[in-house]
């Protein structure tokens, strides 16, 4: 078990962040924590890199802070599931 096992890359600026993750997006990224949107891109950019569905759902809700039902039912009523 590696100490590291938690952390994850920041999808904006690349950086090497941990839990809980959204506190650096919320920093850094301001203007992308605000805008439900990104989540649209981000949500196909995990899919293209071949991450599964329920994978792709837990990681943007740990990033923005919210529920995957919420990002779920965001990315379904804008059509991208
Ligand atoms: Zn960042």
């Amino acid at each position: 078990m590696g100490k590291d096992k938690d952390a994850r890359e920041c999808p904006y600026c690349h950086k090497i962040i941990r839990r809980p993750y959204w506190v650096h997006i919320q920093k850094r990224h301001p203007t992308e924590y605000e805008k439900n949107e990104t989540w649209i891109q981000l949500y196909r950019d995990y899919e293209s890199m071949g991450m599964q569905k329920d994978m792709c759902l837990m990681v943007i809700s740990e990033l923005f802070n919210v529920s995957q039902d919420d990002v779920e039912s965001y990315l379904k009523k804008n059509s991208v599931l």
